[in-house]
């Protein structure tokens, strides 16, 4: 399957509406969740409270470091109200150990926010303006405490259908996003939200996992993509951002009886082929600095440059890559247009 979003969405349009696939999907999942599902605590409940306070716990939380905090957290603060009427420090206290500290504050300011309400919100678009709260929480608390017909879509999720689908649209982009949501949404049942949405998150952690998947026992085998093209170790596709990368240049504009020095850059860096002044150290001393931190921005990084004037009537000795060249002819030269906006700042 390519990864393109039309066809993409065709796709799984098509095999969606044309056949049983989906629902086999969806029925499989389900009967091994009945077997195979989690036995965790907030499970048991369908209190908002409870459910919101166990994923905010486990956005960054392993499952059984978890679970610790949640009943300490439900023994002392068994209601909303009650965690609203602790202080900060009481909660941060609470959550020490946990990390990532943010998620405390906006849990108490989310508690507040649910009492100043008059209650926990009971629609996806409610959930979401409470703090802390992205897309991935609010469908899961709908759907489990209040049965909305919202589905999750978190790692698991995309590991799960890439493989199963054989999808290989990058999940990390806006249409990879976009891909497998509609995907999820379009499988789960309405009337069996909840367990639908927590059979996929048990499955991508337990069955379908990113190393070592346990295909040979798997109920989806049959109808897997990446296991019949064996794709399974390439699928979910994530596309590689690039990191944008500072660099500083320092050059040496040498000024020698009219004449300056420039040199050609060579293949496998910025510039190919493109010319610049002296870019190496002659002794800082003798030079005067024009300008500093001149900042040019390319696709892939921002370079950062400081430009010096070095006035000399001896020519320096140079390595041999560089030509003295009139100051005048300079513009017959083809120089990067962060060289020319240093050029222009050079006092004449
Ligand atoms: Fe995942 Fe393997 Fe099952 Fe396919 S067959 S869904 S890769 S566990």
């Amino acid at each position: 399957m390519a990864g393109n979003l039309d066809f993409s969405l065709f796709t799984f349009h098509f095999s969606l509406k044309s056949s049983t696939f989906a629902l086999m999907f969806t029925t499989t999942l389900l009967d091994w969740f009945a077997i195979n599902g989690r036995d965790l605590p907030w499970r048991h409940t369908r209190d908002p409270y409870a459910i919101w306070l166990s994923e905010i716990i486990l956005q960054q939380t392993r499952i059984q470091q978890g679970m610790d905090y949640w009943l300490r957290f439900m023994q002392r603060w068994p209601q909303v109200e009650n965690l609203a009427e602790a202080t900060e420090d009481e909660v941060l206290r609470m959550w020490q150990g946990l990390g990532y500290y943010s998620r405390a504050r906006n849990l108490h300011t989310a508690a507040r926010q649910i009492i100043a309400c008059g209650g926990f919100p009971t629609t996806i678009e409610g959930i979401k303006q409470l703090k802390g709260v992205g897309d991935y929480t609010a469908a899961a608390i709908g759907s489990i405490a209040f049965g909305l017909p919202a589905a999750v879509v978190d790692g698991n999720v995309y590991r799960v259908l890439a493989r199963h689908y054989g999808i290989d649209t990058p999940i990390n982009t806006t249409q990879g996003k976009k891909v497998f949501s509609k995907l999820a949404q379009s499988l789960l049942p309405t009337d069996q939200p909840a367990a639908f949405n927590q059979a996929m998150m048990d499955f991508g952690a337990i069955q379908c996992t990113p190393t070592s998947p346990k295909c040979v026992v798997c109920p989806l085998q049959e109808t897997c993509e990446a296991l019949r093209t064996g794709r399974i170790e390439e699928l979910p596709v994530k596309e590689k951002k690039l990191t944008i990368q500072t660099r500083r240049l320092s050059y040496i504009y040498i000024r020698c009886k009219g004449k300056t020095a420039i040199h050609r850059r060579r293949a496998g860096d910025i510039w190919q082929g493109l010319w610049e002044p002296y870019n190496g150290d002659l002794g800082s001393g003798r030079c005067t600095l024009v300008c500093k931190d001149v900042k040019h921005v390319l696709t892939h990084r921002i370079l950062l440059a400081d430009f010096y004037l070095l006035e000399t009537d001896t020519p320096p000795a140079l390595p041999d890559d560089y030509i003295w060249v009139k100051e005048s002819d300079l513009d017959q030269y083809a120089l990067p247009r962060l060289i020319e906006i240093l050029l222009e700042r050079l006092p004449h």
